[in-house]
């Protein structure tokens, strides 16, 4: 039986070791953490309304029930020439077939960024950003700053979708227990309209939900640094801050760039429609690691990355003769879908090539993505089928 070995444990590497089991491989998962972080319902620990543990799903519980081992180990180096890959504890590994890049994405670093903090980091960061919010409604009140930032080298790293829904969680929150008159809410971003590839409608409403929960927007400004407590714009104006929480867009991640692989000049690896990486026989990438390739809109999201995990387990299938079937590609799932959550209701967004649209889902739509979240967990722990 063919071994595939899968690097990262979060949304793309799992998804991938699920669907190549399920075409009779034999499969292994490397992590550097013991849980799938299910980064989507993250956004709800700052404000307390999810326990961290309620956001993460043990590996060892996914593996056992789906039949794939799991290994956890840190990747310190791939080697694509060679097909080895190295581990911090266990050392050089050649032992398998077929290599699936699974590790996530990394950020650019922005001069003072220790003195910010990301709701799209680690789940050790997402807890100290809850430990800073408890701390300033103890004092009852307070200035935050929420941000992202670009990368022009990679337009589909930005990840904007998560701060604006911690952002108009936070409010929410603050309102709900009568000190929001009490804070200061600003809104920066290095883009004139950040946001803009969901589409013009989108930003018409996102710039009313600002006006009507009273939050300062500062938009068109290059960054210039953080300090312990402001943003520093390149004209010298400031946003004065007890809290910066920042998102710099994602760089390639560090084993990735300093691999042999085929990679963008950002540290991303370039795949074909196939997600086989360029030159590599026995190579795949999915989900961040990768170049995402299409539309100006595109942007890396977790379902692009299951896609992209159950087509690299098709194609890999049908390149070794267990089925005879045609080869299948990602792009033409490229879309961005996503429940923007704002702690009282939600707006689908929605971008395709031939749509645009935020549609507002008030109440109805917190408890949608809260239900996504349970559907999640038993779909991995495989108690229920895939419905999406
Ligand atoms: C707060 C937040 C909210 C989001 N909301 C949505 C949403 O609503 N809808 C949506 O579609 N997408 C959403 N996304 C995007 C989505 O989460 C990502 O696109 C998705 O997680 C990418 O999957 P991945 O497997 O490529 O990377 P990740 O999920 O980041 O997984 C990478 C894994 O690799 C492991 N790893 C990293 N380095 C090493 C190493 N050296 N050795 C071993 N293991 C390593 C990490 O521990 C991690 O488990 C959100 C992202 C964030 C941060």
């Amino acid at each position: 039986m063919n071994k595939v070995v899968v690097l990262g444990g979060g949304i793309g590497g799992v998804e991938t070791a699920i669907a190549l089991k399920k075409e009779g491989f034999n499969v292994e998962l490397i992590s550097d953490r013991e849980s799938l972080f299910v980064y989507p319902i993250s956004i709800w620990i700052p404000t307390g309304e999810k326990d961290i543990n309620e956001v993460q799903i043990p590996l060892e519980e996914i593996a056992k029930a789906r039949g794939f081992d799991l290994t956890i180990d840190r990747v310190i180096e791939i080697n694509g020439k060679e097909s080895s890959f190295t581990l911090e504890k266990e050392g050089k590994r050649t032992d398998f077939d077929y290599l699936v890049v699974a590790l996530g994405q990394s950020k650019l670093k922005h001069k003072g960024i220790e003195n910010t903090l990301s709701v799209c980091g680690s789940p050790e960061e997402i807890l100290q950003i809850k430990e800073k919010i408890d701390e300033l409604v103890k004092n009852k009140k307070g200035k935050i700053a929420f941000g992202f930032g670009g990368n022009p080298e990679a337009p589909e790293a930005v990840r904007g979708g998560p701060v604006f829904e911690v952002m108009f969680n936070v409010h929410n929150y603050l309102k709900k227990i009568g000190i929001r008159e009490n804070f200061e809410i600003t809104f920066f971003a290095p883009m004139p309209k950040p946001g803009a590839r969901l589409g013009e409608k989108a930003l018409k409403m996102m710039d009313m939900m600002f006006k009507n929960m009273g939050i300062n927007k500062i938009t068109g400004k290059k960054i210039k640094e953080f300090t312990q407590n402001s943003v520093i714009f390149e004209d010298d104006s400031s946003i004065e801050a007890d809290l910066i929480i920042f998102t710099p867009a994602g760089d390639g991640h560090p084993v990735i760039k300093n691999s042999d692989l085929t990679k963008t000049e950002a540290g991303f690896l370039k795949i074909e429609d196939t997600c086989q990486v360029i030159g590599f026989d026995n190579i795949y990438a999915v989900g961040d690691s990768a170049s995402i390739e299409g539309p100006e809109w595109r942007a890396k999201q977790g379902h692009l990355a299951e896609v992209m995990g159950r087509v690299t387990a098709h194609n890999i299938a049908v390149k070794e003769g267990k089925k005879i079937e045609a080869l299948k590609g990602y792009k033409e799932h490229i879309n961005i879908m996503c429940l923007m959550d704002t702690g009282n209701g939600g707006a689908l967004a929605y971008r395709s090539d031939s749509k645009a649209m935020l549609i507002p889902l008030p109440v109805v739509g917190h408890w949608m993505k809260k239900g996504w979240g349970i559907y999640y967990r038993l779909y991995k722990l495989g108690k229920i089928p895939r419905l999406i």
